[in-house]
């Protein structure tokens, strides 16, 4: 059997993290099987749709860098993909149901439908919904109605009494389910008076004309399934394979939403999520990978015990038996430890070019966003595009040489530019005991970083290692601990005693700033301490 899924979102809301895991899921599933991953637009719900959603659609998918086969952009043989321009054959599928005797023409008013569902209601009666009125019209005198012109809307039969007064189907996951017809949603309307389906039947209709083999769908869909088997049934058509996917939760248990922290993509994006991470952190939203114990690692990547997947190793283990029951919980810090992980798996040039569209505060005074494309065009070693906000080239190789200085240190793009901020421009100076190390005064810190200063030509052209040991043999020799000795002069080059490594600092600055900076440090202590000393320059002279 050709496996073929979907994912069929309703364009009525920005991409979330529900959506991308049951649409990364068939994906996994069909790329598992060597099927087919179909994107199918629910546009049927013309009062919310709108269509910048579609757009964020693209856009996220594009961004997470998965691709459907098929689809409204893709094409594909069972296309259009879009279900308001099939709108034709959902009619032409319900008229079938009507002639078959498996569906049937109601003539009731809203004002009727309302005024059934009050009195229900005030009697605290079992059965709500509609109450099946018109379900025993005679079928011609009801034909002759329609044509007639008559406003009509088109109902299911669900079977009742006799031999079927209960529908069974298998989920994947959940095993045998069966439902009592008589809870099901007494006859619920296929095709709407003004002739546009309801998403039963314009999903049931799309499912088999497309050949999806497997629905792997939300819990929350399960209620709708028995009436969708009911329909197959009608239709004499055989029913996909039925997988519901594990809620997904915040920590309190209850079900994901906004309380819980963001929940659309587009929120993730601009606080600097990549899309790896949040790939392998949603493929493990209720299903596990491991396996066997045969497989090696890619370069650099722990492998399955950490639960770090690459999206091709997601697409080779990815199994429906490895679905879990019970729901997920969704842990916003083990995604930002993932996130961590994938921002220190990239390389300088590729971190610079991803960070960029959060930088513009550093390179120009006004900050002009680059735009993400021009961010993610930077990463094939282009320089971004030149202009307010944007680096000069030697501000852009900065920005690379930096980011070793913070990889390790930064769980998310966005806080990358305020940590290097120093490096662009002239940080506030600290007052003078910010400078002071521990159990030192503010006459032995002068001493130390004038010591210190004379370690910056040289520092500036070492490496870290040759770096360290020029300070170590100095600290050695003035007898003063390195720590003590380094403490000032971070101060004065970084403008903070917790910053990124010092000697990186110093070798992107160069001497020459950072000579400027210890002056200025200097003369900040200097004149704290009231030194009547000789000035630096003079004593420089000596
Ligand atoms: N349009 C439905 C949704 O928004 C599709 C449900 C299904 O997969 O059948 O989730
Ligand atoms: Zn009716």
């Amino acid at each position: 059997m050709e496996i073929r899924d979907r994912y069929a979102p309703s364009p009525t809301g920005l991409q979330h993290i529900g959506g991308i895991r049951t649409a990364l899921f068939n994906y996994l599933f069909a790329r598992s099987r060597g099927g087919k991953f179909i994107l199918r637009l629910e546009d049927t719900d013309r009062t919310r749709f709108d269509p910048s959603y579609v757009q964020n659609l693209y856009d996220t998918f594009a961004w997470l860098g998965l691709h459907w086969d098929e689809g409204p952009d893709a094409g594909g043989p069972a296309g259009p993909y879009i279900q308001s321009e099939r709108f034709e054959l959902y009619k032409k599928y319900a008229a079938g149901l009507v002639e078959a005797g498996k569906a049937y023409y109601c003539f009731c008013s809203p004002q009727r439908l309302e005024a059934v569902r009050k009195e229900r209601e005030a009697a605290h009666a079992s059965e709500t919904g509609y109450d099946r009125h018109c379900r025993d019209l005679p079928p011609a005198e009801a034909a002759r109605r329609a044509e007639a012109g008559e406003a009509h809307t088109i109902r299911l039969k669900i079977p009742l009494g006799g031999d079927l007064p209960v529908t069974r189907f298998r989920d994947q996951l959940l095993g045998d389910i069966e439902w009592k017809n008589s809870d099901i949603n007494p006859d619920p309307v296929l095709l709407k008076s003004d002739g546009f389906p309801t998403y039963h039947l314009a999903n049931v209709v799309d499912d088999h004309l497309m050949g999806i083999s497997h629905v792997l769908r939300a819990q929350e869909w399960l209620p709708s399934t028995p009436l969708h088997v009911i329909m197959y049934q009608a239709f004499g058509w055989e029913y996909p394979e039925y997988c519901h996917l594990p809620m997904v939760m915040g920590q309190d248990g209850k079900k994901l939403s906004k309380r819980h922290g963001a929940t659309s993509i587009d929120e993730f994006r601009r606080q600097g999520y990549l899309p790896e991470a949040l790939i392998n952190y949603v493929a493990l939203l209720g299903c596990s990978y491991e396996e066997g114990g045969d497989f090696q690692g890619e370069a650099g990547l722990p492998s399955r015990k950490t639960g770090i997947y690459t999206l091709e190793e997601l697409e080779r283990r990815f199994s429906l038996d490895k679905l879990n029951k019970a729901p997920a919980i969704f842990d916003y810090k083990k995604l930002e430890w993932y996130n961590g992980h994938y921002i220190r798996m990239k390389s300088d040039q590729e971190l610079a070019a991803l960070a960029l569209p959060w930088a513009a505060g550093l390179f120009g005074k006004s900050g002009n966003l680059p735009s993400r494309d021009e961010g993610l065009s930077a990463q094939n070693g282009g320089l971004p595009s030149q202009g307010e906000g944007k680096p000069s080239p030697e501000q852009w190789r900065a920005f690379i040489a930096a980011m070793p200085l913070i990889k390790e240190r930064v769980s998310f793009l966005q806080e990358i530019p305020a940590k290097l901020e120093y490096l662009f421009s002239e940080p506030p100076l600290p007052q003078a005991e910010e400078f002071i190390p521990k159990k030192s005064d503010l006459r032995e810190t002068i001493r130390l970083l004038r010591l210190g200063r004379s370690l910056l030509e040289p520092m500036a052209g070492a490496n870290d290692q040759e770096a360290e040991a020029l300070a170590k043999a100095e600290a050695e020799r003035r007898e003063v601990k390195l720590g003590d000795l380094l403490m000032p002069l971070r101060v004065a080059v970084t403008g903070s005693r917790v910053s990124p490594p010092l000697f990186g600092s110093v070798r992107i600055l160069g001497a020459v700033r950072c000579l400027e900076r210890a002056d200025r440090a200097l003369a900040v202590l200097e004149g704290a301490a009231g030194n009547s000393g000789p000035s630096l320059a003079e004593r420089d002279a000596q």
